[in-house]
């Protein structure tokens, strides 16, 4: 009897789960989704640390008309071939990717068992200082979701510590990449000019998120300040769309050659449709649109945000990036904020993970490691996620899944 030998690519990514079986072609987003058992069968010696994406087969099992189809589309699509078993004098080997993303904490201990602390701040990347907060401390739905700044309905009360912020940054000064400012209205912010020449020293991309109104009643302040290092953000919420507040800031931060971008909140396809004339009409290069779930809008939240499997496939996505989502949640992971109390957190959607006045910096980052939380949080944990095939292809969970309280935002597993 014959036997052959079935490789498949290394650029192939392999998902077995429960009577299904997905591989994944990182290099044109091509895909074989199956749930004959036969080939489940052999994808799963394929994938097992035994098969090292390598499987024998015999002649019977090439004959079965899934197993040619299957084979017949592998050979097709560049992800695979088989050889005859008397051609190889040994099994091919093929080199399976494995995940490589250097999270183990004990890697940051040294030859005492200390915790080496310069090492695991290695890991804080990303820091979002809110500078200041209404008498309600709580984050409005919208900033939770979206990270999104409306109009203050009312004065900031608390400001963050500047001693504290400039004490945290320091300890990060190697290592931060991105360094955003936010708050309910940042230009109140007592210390902001002491912070924004702080900042230039500072190599990290530095943000400043505000609201279009906010920064309409400031530009007088700004006029004579240096700002080209800082990457302004600026949100517009339809409901509050003034004309003149919009052409005058325009108008600033173009004169000024601040780089910028819009960010439109929208709840409705009215709304949608407004938001894309006023691209057209001020020719706005740089802007995102973001919806909001307001929990009366779902069939428009399904329309603009709900993924389906096309969007899921068609998405090029690297390897890496596909065995990262096994392990990390790479939308949180390096990421902070930290608010006028001091207070820590990783998403405003779940609670704190310290306070910079009781706990080190270091202490808390450790913590976040050693209790693999949010910066952990992937589909492959939670429900129904983890019984998808496409969980490790999907886009990382998000503070819009975290906010509306459902993971699965799409049209595979309906709730
Ligand atoms: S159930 Fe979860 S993993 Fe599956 S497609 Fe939907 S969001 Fe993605």
């Amino acid at each position: 009897m014959s036997e052959f030998y079935l490789a498949i690519e290394p650029y192939v990514y392999i998902f077995v789960t429960g009577n299904e079986a997905l591989l994944f072609n990182t290099l044109d987003s091509n895909s074989f989704l199956t749930d004959d058992l036969g080939v489940v069968r052999i994808v799963e010696i394929l994938n097992s640390g035994d098969g090292l994406y390598v499987a024998k087969l015999s002649n019977e099992e090439l004959e079965s008309d899934t197993c040619k189809a299957f084979i017949s589309f592998l050979r097709h699509n560049y992800m695979g071939d088989i050889l005859p078993f008397e051609l190889c004098k040994k099994k091919p080997v093929q080199l399976r990717p494995l995940l490589n993303i250097q999270t183990d904490i004990n890697l940051n201990r040294n030859e005492n068992k200390e915790l080496e602390i310069p090492s695991i701040l290695q890991y804080l990347t990303n820091i979002s200082l809110i500078l200041n907060e209404s008498s309600n401390s709580q984050f409005s739905k919208i900033t939770k979701q979206a990270n999104f700044n409306p109009a203050n309905k009312s004065l900031p009360v608390n400001e963050i510590d500047f001693t504290l912020v400039k004490n945290t940054l320091n300890r990060l000064k190697e290592t931060l990449y991105y360094i955003n400012l936010n708050g309910i209205e940042i230009f109140k912010y007592s210390k902001l000019f002491e912070l924004i020449s702080l900042l230039e020293n500072y190599d990290a991309i530095k943000e400043l998120h505000c609201n279009l109104k906010n920064l309409a009643l400031n530009i007088s302040k700004l006029e004579n300040r240096a700002l080209t290092n800082f990457h302004f953000s600026i949100s517009i919420s339809l409901n509050e769309f003034d004309r003149d507040e919009f052409l005058r800031t325009f108008s600033f931060l173009q004169t000024k050659k601040i780089v910028h971008d819009f960010k439109f909140l929208i709840e409705n396809m009215e709304q949608y449709g407004k938001t894309e004339k006023l691209i057209a009409i001020y020719n706005i290069e740089s802007y995102s649109i973001l919806p909001f779930y307001n929990g009366g809008n779902l069939a428009f939240f399904k329309e603009m945000v709900f993924i389906d499997k096309d969007d899921i496939l068609n998405d090029k996505k690297e390897m890496n990036q596909i065995l990262a989502n096994e392990a990390i949640n790479s939308y949180f992971f390096g990421k902070i904020h930290i608010v006028p109390s001091g207070d820590v957190y990783i998403s405003l959607n779940e609670a704190k993970i310290g306070n910079l006045f009781r706990i080190d910096i270091s202490e808390i980052v450790y913590n976040e490691m050693n209790n693999e939380g949010i910066w952990f949080l992937t589909r492959t944990k939670i429900s129904p996620c983890k019984n998808c095939i496409y969980c490790s292809l999907c886009p990382p969970i998000s503070n819009y899944e975290l906010s509306i309280g459902q993971f699965n935002l799409c049209s595979i597993i309906n709730n």
